[in-house]
């Protein structure tokens, strides 16, 4: 079998699909108006990632207001926040070039989401040739919608935790019985964790095995064959071209990250100083029998936050060096990240975010054709 490869989930919101999002928080449009141009954006999203010759595609995310709020609200500015919610939460990231990124609080109970992926799914799967995967978010990001410290009155921490369980599970599920290929939990909290920023409270609480113990809660959930195609994603963040955690080293993380039972990981890796360091790495911590999957390391080949398109022969190399560490059977490639994991992103190093969409496919195209390389190479074809 040659070597899988595939998407995170995101691609930058066309400029024309940004100023209708802003248009219908102001009250300038309806929201039919706004689908009609999600639609397209969505059709365009699949067409021209097909066109890539990428086995496996996404809607690119086109209708979310971001990778982690999906569920909770239509808009970024909070337009059609779900029920139990104020706008006003924590920071869950703080990025290096200044901007932040908040979440809303939970004010009481039960939690419940308002829009699932699967709603998002169905429509794209109308638009599709080819099988589509879907990213949902982690129960460990939702976790930080209930106050750090405290109990919210009449809702305890525990039957918020009941809830939001049942929530992710019901997520997932919903994404397979509408026909998703693949379904991979987002994760960037997991390396913020590791942080310790003290503008930002939660990322010094220690709270990594508790968002281990947390998404594994979701995980136990699904049979090995179904969390065979069932993935984690981690990143050090990816918004208006900046991160939040790349300065954590990988090492503190991965030993706990490997932990998690899913069948697959999507690993940023190609924008790290030291690739083999983390190669290695992820030799020795992923495991051949994650309770009865084993763990396919999809390392990331491309960079969403730099305009420099990667050739197909970088990506072929990063594959064949990462396969001295990594068993080729559990090895894949991945973007470093979604291209634009929030609604409203100008891709600033890009100049424009239309330009940023021709170079994300032209970066997918380079992923393929090296991954295509790398499997005739090994001999896995
Ligand atoms: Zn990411």
């Amino acid at each position: 079998m040659p070597i899988p490869t595939e998407n995170v989930g995101s691609l930058p919101r066309p400029a024309k699909l940004q100023a209708a999002i802003a248009d219908y928080d102001a009250g300038r449009i309806t929201h039919e108006e706004l689908k009609a141009v999600q639609d397209e954006a969505c059709r365009d999203s699949i067409q021209r990632m097909e066109a890539t010759g990428s086995p496996i595609n996404s809607d690119g995310e086109q209708r979310a207001s971001s990778f982690a709020t999906y569920p909770l609200a239509e808009t970024l500015a909070g337009t059609g926040l779900a029920d139990n919610l104020a706008g006003d939460g924590q920071y869950f990231a703080i990025f290096t070039d200044g901007h932040h990124r908040q979440l809303p609080r939970l004010t009481g109970g039960p939690f419940r989401y308002k829009t699932y992926a699967a709603d998002y799914l169905r429509e794209a799967i109308k638009m599709a040739d080819k099988p589509l995967k879907q990213a949902v978010i982690a129960p460990s990001m939702l976790y930080l919608l209930y106050p750090l410290d405290g109990e919210i009155e009449g809702y305890t921490r525990e039957q918020f935790m009941e809830d939001l369980v049942d929530e992710c599970e019901k997520d997932i599920r919903l994404c397979f019985a509408a026909g998703a290929k693949r379904v991979s939990i987002d994760f960037t909290e997991g390396r913020l964790a590791c942080r310790n920023d003290p503008n930002n409270p939660w990322t010094g609480r220690k709270m990594l095995e508790q968002f281990i113990e947390l998404n594994n809660r979701v995980l136990d959930r699904f049979t090995p064959e179904e969390r065979v195609n069932i993935g984690i994603h981690t990143c050090p963040g990816g918004d208006c071209d900046s991160t939040h955690s790349a300065d954590v080293d990988y090492a503190e993380l991965l030993p706990s990250m490997f932990k998690m039972n899913a069948g697959y990981f999507l690993i940023q890796l190609a924008s790290e100083t030291d690739k083999e360091r983390v190669y290695k790495l992820l030799g020795e911590h992923s495991r051949e029998d994650a309770n009865g999957v084993p763990q396919v390391c999809f390392i990331g080949v491309i960079n969403p936050q730099n305009p420099r398109v990667e050739t197909p022969e970088e990506v072929r190399d990063d594959l064949l060096l990462a396969s001295k560490y990594i068993p080729v059977e559990r090895l894949g490639s991945t973007d470093d990240c979604g291209f634009s994991p929030f609604s409203i992103d100008v891709k600033p190093k890009h100049g424009s975010p239309d330009f940023a969409r021709d170079v994300a496919f032209q970066k997918i195209e380079s992923r393929v054709k090296g991954t295509q390389m790398a499997s005739e190479e090994l001999g896995v074809v």
